[in-house]
């Protein structure tokens, strides 16, 4: 595989540092709102290089996304909320959870949260190591990082360095690259903000120590393989996570840096600042699934910004339809034999799809392939030049191409699951037999009117009476 590296700027051959297992952070969500389908645009991305990397690349997988608990934005919420800091988090931390369950992104193997007591700990001994390497130094309780004294700072956010302000401080977590300056690694205890002393003094951690800490302890040893995010954490965020990283073990932290472009909003960043946000559940409530959604936001290359609409997300699920149609299609096909040139042109577009994946992670490309994949068979079917003994080869091409951007098996997911409590449509159904027993076929009718309304046909078959989606 090859990847675009912001550290070098250029597309590189990818391969794990260690054997056969890669090792990779992301800088998961700050838990201070529910996600934002702008978040979700990097959550996804992030979804779909771990799945071209397990199922295009053969890699295995020790992925890494932690949850921001502790940061100026979440102290600020749960003061507004009335509520500790821990338990104001929980109800992200749960709702991002169910999010990215809806939106078919695989469960990564660590979610730690930067207020788990090891991580605190580990966070400490890093400022620690950094303090026995002449990087830091303290004033009323505050620890700083001192960037003068890292020759190396500012080199993947590319820096100039004659505009670095040495000896001026930052205390917040996010400012811009006019104002690069020595940040905080942990800052002394304000009234009414949490507070932990695991060794640097009463205080708590800053933003960037945060990831610097939680990465090195779960995935081991630097360099680990890739670090993830947004672009917008391209600085400060990643500038200081190196900063720290490589100022407390001498090495270097990360081989790749990997970050997604913005989704957009009118042509501006979907950011909650802003206020253009859109959630998940806007979504659904707009009658859209959330298929389409994750079609729309990995269907563009991860380098290119996304111009986020609800007309996209029309032409999405259009999009869906064609190959859900496709298959159906496919799946109908009775009697006939095996035909080469199918397997033959089934066998090259798995070939080019992988091929486009490995190109530094190329989608849209991807499903370039798929469609004329789709275009080609559907003429080959018109001609009877597909027999049913080709289908599950097809079948198998799409399941792989499906193993990387996960969107064919979420609609199968949402199509088993009813739009409305499985209770009240056996409900219905009930009372929709019972009206008909008694011949009140107007009311029957009413019932079945009412369920189609919320998404729900009823079909009579001799074993009675099921259920499907609309
Ligand atoms: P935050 O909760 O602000 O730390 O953001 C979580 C992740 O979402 C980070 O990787 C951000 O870079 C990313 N992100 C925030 N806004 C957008 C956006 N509009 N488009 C894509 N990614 C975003
Ligand atoms: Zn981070």
């Amino acid at each position: 595989m090859r990847l675009y590296n912001t550290l070098t700027r250029q597309v590189e051959p990818f391969a794990p540092v260690r054997n056969n297992t890669v090792r990779m952070y992301t800088c998961g969500l700050t838990v201070y709102a529910r996600g934002h389908i702008g978040n979700f645009r990097t959550f996804v991305g992030v979804d779909v290089l771990r799945r071209a990397l397990k199922y295009v690349g053969g890699f295995q997988m020790h992925h890494v996304m932690n949850f921001t608990d502790v940061d100026d934005k979440t102290i600020t919420g749960a003061e507004k909320a009335g509520l500790p800091l821990r338990e104001y988090t929980d109800q992200y931390i749960q709702a991002f959870r169910e999010d990215a369950l809806a939106l078919g992104i695989e469960p990564v193997e660590d979610t730690p949260r930067a207020t788990d007591p090891e991580n605190l700990q580990a966070m400490a001994d890093m400022i620690k190591q950094l303090g026995e390497h002449g990087h830091t130094y303290q004033t009323d309780g505050s620890i700083y990082f001192k960037i003068a004294t890292l020759p190396t700072y500012g080199k993947l956010a590319r820096l100039d360095h004659e505009g670095i302000q040495a000896g001026a401080r930052v205390d917040s977590d996010e400012y811009d690259k006019e104002n690069a300056r020595d940040f905080v690694l942990w800052k002394a205890t304000k009234p009414g903000e949490p507070t932990w002393d695991v060794g640097c003094g009463p205080g708590r951690p800053g933003w960037h120590i945060e990831c610097s800490a939680m990465a090195l302890r779960l995935l081991g040893e630097s360099p680990i393989d890739i670090h993830t995010g947004g672009v917008d954490l391209v600085f400060p965020h990643h500038e200081n996570e190196i900063a720290q990283s490589e100022g407390a073990t001498g090495k270097e932290f990360s081989k790749f840096w990997f970050h997604i472009e913005h989704l957009l909003v009118d042509n501006q960043k979907m950011s909650k600042s802003v206020g253009n946000v859109y959630t998940v559940q806007d979504v659904l409530d707009r009658g859209f699934r959330l298929s389409a959604l994750r079609y729309i936001l990995l269907s563009a290359y991860y380098r290119k910004q996304l111009n986020f609409t609800w007309v996209g997300l029309e032409q999405a699920e259009e999009s869906l339809r064609r190959i859900t149609d496709f298959l159906g299609r496919v799946g109908g096909l009775s009697g006939g034999v095996a035909h080469v040139e199918v397997a033959t042109r089934v066998a090259e577009a798995v070939q080019r799809f992988d091929a486009a994946l490995a190109d530094d992670l190329n989608t849209a490309a991807g499903l370039g392939e798929l469609f004329d994949l789709i275009r080609a068979l559907n003429i080959a079917m018109d001609a009877r030049q597909v027999g049913e003994a080709d289908a599950p080869g097809i079948q198998a091409a799409f399941d792989h191409f499906d193993q990387v951007l996960g969107v064919l098996s979420l609609r199968h997911a949402e199509e088993a699951t009813p739009p409305i409590p499985q209770a009240e449509i056996d409900a219905g159904i009930e009372a929709r037999q019972d009206a008909r027993r008694r011949r009140d076929f107007a009311e029957a009718d009413r019932i079945r009117q009412e369920l189609l309304d919320k998404g729900v046909i009823l079909e009579d078959g001799p074993k009675g009476t099921r259920w499907k989606r609309r």
